[in-house]
């Protein structure tokens, strides 16, 4: 189990309507961050402002600037510590990690599925825990 790589791939496939926030999560953003908040609409995350349109990638994805030309494309989120908990507890599972092509797994975590999740909960303590 290695590290986050920045990827991008889970933010692109769940950013297009599969998140969602909780009651206390847009109610903090109402209060403390209007431009998070106005991406919401009927308690469902994220809609364009303007149109009402529920948007098919998350407005807070972001391309880092690359550091050399060969480099591997890698994302950040713009709001990354007021990101929804959905996100903060993405990988929880290897089963999830594997439908989803996630680069933190090895190819030694295929083989020791129990092993793979105790390393995968491990790394994934602080960004569970935050927000
Ligand atoms: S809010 Fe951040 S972590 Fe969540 S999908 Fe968007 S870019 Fe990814
Ligand atoms: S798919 Fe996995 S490696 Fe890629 S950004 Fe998401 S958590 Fe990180």
């Amino acid at each position: 189990m290695k590290e986050c790589n920045q990827c991008g791939k889970c933010c692109i496939k769940y950013g297009d309507g599969a998140l969602s926030a909780t009651k206390e999560e847009i109610d903090l953003w109402e209060l403390f961050n209007p431009d998070i908040f106005k991406f919401v609409k009927d308690h469902e995350i994220w809609f364009d402002p303007t149109s009402g349109i529920q948007l098919t990638r998350c407005p807070f994805l972001e391309i880092e600037p690359p550091k050399s030309a060969s480099a591997q494309t890698k994302y950040t989120c713009s709001i990354y510590l007021d990101r929804p908990e959905d996100c903060r507890h993405y990988p929880s599972l290897i089963s999830e990690m594997i439908r989803d092509e996630c680069e933190m797994i090895e190819v030694i975590d295929l083989g020791n599925a129990k092993q793979a999740q105790i390393k995968l909960d491990t790394l994934m303590r602080d960004s569970r825990s935050s927000g």
